[in-house]
Parts: C-alpha cells; structure tokens; sequence
C-alpha cells in the first residue's frame, strides 16, 4: 500500500524565510527595514501564541516585528486609534490585527480600518475585492501559504481539479479565490454542502478548511489526489486537522497537522509584508 508524500510545511517556510532574508537585506541596504505591527488582545493565549510564531520568523527574516496587545475590558477603541497611528505611520508597512476578537467588536468594520496598502492579512474589503476581479495586491496569508507550498513541491494548480471545503471569509473564501485565479476548476463546499464526499471523490486537489476533526476521510478522496489540511482543532490530545489519518494511505500527498499550513501562514505574514514594503517605498 503506498504512503502519501508529506507536504512539509516547515521546510518550505525554512525555504521562504531563506529567500526573504536576502530580499530584507537588499532592502536594508536600500535603508529600508520593513516593519511589521501586529495587534492582539492579550488575554487570549491561542491568539497571542500565533503573534508570538508570527513575529519570531518575521525577525529572523530581518524584518522589524512588534507585538501590542490590548485588553478584552478595555473595548475596542484604544484598537481602533491604534489602527489609525499606525496607518499614518510612514516607518510601518504592515499592520495586522490577530482574530477572533472579543464578542462584540466589529471584526469586519476594524479590520477595514486598516490602510488596504498596510493590511498585511489581506483581509480589507478593498484586498478582497481586488482578488475576487484578478488584481490582487495582496492575497491573504492562508491562501497564499497553501499555494505557496504547492509551488514549492512543484505541483501544477493550472487545469485541476479543486475542491475546497469551507467558505468563510477569512481562510475557505479566499482560498478557492487563490485556487481559481491559478487556472484550477474550483468546487466550494460548505455546512449546506448535502454531500461533501461526492466533490472532493473528484478532485485532483482536496483543500479542507472547516475546523472538524476526521471530516476527510480515505474513501472520501481519489487515488493520487493531492490533500492540504487547513483545519486545526485543539483537542485534549493536542491539535488535530479536518483530514483522518488513513487519507494518506490513498492520497498521493498530504499535509501534516502540525507542521503543514501552520508554518505557511507564518511565513506569508512576513513575506506579505516584505512585498507591501516594496509596494510602498520601492525596492
Ligand atoms: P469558520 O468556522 O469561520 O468556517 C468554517 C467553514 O467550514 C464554514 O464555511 C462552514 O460552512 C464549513 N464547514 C463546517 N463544518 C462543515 C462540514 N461538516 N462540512 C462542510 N463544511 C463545513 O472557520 P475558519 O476561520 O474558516 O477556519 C477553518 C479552520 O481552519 C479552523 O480549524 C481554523 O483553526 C483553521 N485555520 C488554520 C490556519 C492555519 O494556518 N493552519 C489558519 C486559519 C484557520
């Protein structure tokens, strides 16, 4: 029975950080560092965990990271002014507010706050737009992460097949924007989706990205199909992706959890803002 291939998520963010540091240093030599805000509220320790990876590699790129943090307590609008400094802020490239928020603050109203040439996520409704009308200045960091990995295992997106399991706006919706941008076919599935099964049995890429463990099982994928976990649930045994172990004895690829998307993101987060640096200030 063959084994699928690991899609390694943290050698390829080893090869992206490799390249992005002799990008900074030509910036650097330029006397531009590019530099990276991001905002979170520090009672949450997941959120402030991802800010945390987010500005270790950025820094170990060269790139100037910051980590603020704001209180649940406090309401949102001490984040909101902090938006509206940053944005004004010449030195700042990249501006990123970690999510979720707190119940009741307007995600969609305070990320569209940020500048649309310093939102580093991607995530402004100008960046989405754009996308969606195929120019996009900046593809979220998710989606650009799993095309990333593809292309740095050398696998064709043009003319295949793909089938994306979730649609929201952050990570599901943006990801099948990527995939269709990149000449693929694209079915996008969803809680509504009567049967899931039935669209990814006949995709040459499955992309899951619903938040549920084991959601993707093996007879659930064709033979030699290429298989990228999103998902990633804490559960007491650790984190878990959408995608059941035995999927890798049928696909002919297959992201880990952990170590697969993860570490994409991360690294999108930093070359996003190496990209708007150079958007912004030339380079
Ligand atoms: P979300 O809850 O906002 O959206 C989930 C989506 O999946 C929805 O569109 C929903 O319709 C769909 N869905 C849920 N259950 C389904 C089912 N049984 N069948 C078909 N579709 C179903 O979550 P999100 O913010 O989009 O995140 C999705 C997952 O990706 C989460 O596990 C999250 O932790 C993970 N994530 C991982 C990374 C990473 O870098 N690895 C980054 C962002 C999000």
């Amino acid at each position: 029975m063959a084994i699928a291939q690991r899609l390694d998520g943290k050698w390829a963010a080893g090869c992206v950080q490799a390249d992005l540091k002799r990008r900074v240093e030509e910036l650097t030599a330029l006397g531009v560092v590019p530099k990276l805000v991001m905002l979170v509220v520090e009672e949450d320790e997941v959120s402030l965990g991802h800010v945390r990876r987010k500005a270790r590699f950025a820094r170990a790129a060269g790139i100037a990271a910051e980590i603020r943090t704001f209180s649940a307590g406090g309401g949102p609008e001490a984040l909101r002014s902090a938006i509206d400094h940053l944005n004004g802020d010449d030195a700042v490239d990249a501006v990123l507010v970690q999510l979720p928020l707190p119940p009741g603050w307007d995600e969609v109203e305070i990320v569209g706050r940020i500048r649309p040439d310093k939102d580093v996520d991607g995530l402004h409704p100008e960046n989405l737009g754009q996308a969606a009308f195929g120019r996009p200045r900046i593809w979220p960091c998710t989606a650009r992460g799993v095309g990333e990995l593809l292309r740095r295992y050398d696998l064709p997106v043009r003319g295949k097949a793909a089938c994306v399991v979730g649609r929201s706006a952050l990570v599901g919706w943006p990801i099948a924007q990527w995939f269709m941008a990149h000449g693929a076919t694209v079915v996008q599935c969803h809680r509504q989706t009567p049967s899931v099964a039935h669209w990814t049995r006949q995709a040459d890429i499955v992309v899951s990205a619903a938040g549920v463990p084991g959601l993707i099982r093996a007879d659930d994928i064709r033979p030699g199909a290429v298989v990228v976990d999103v998902g990633l649930t804490y559960a007491a045994d650790g984190p878990r992706g959408d995608v059941d172990p035995s999927v890798a004895e049928r696909a002919a690829w297959l992201t880990p959890v952990p170590g697969g998307v993860g570490p994409m993101t991360i690294a999108m987060v930093a070359q996003n803002t190496v990209d708007l640096c150079a958007m912004r200030r030339g380079g």
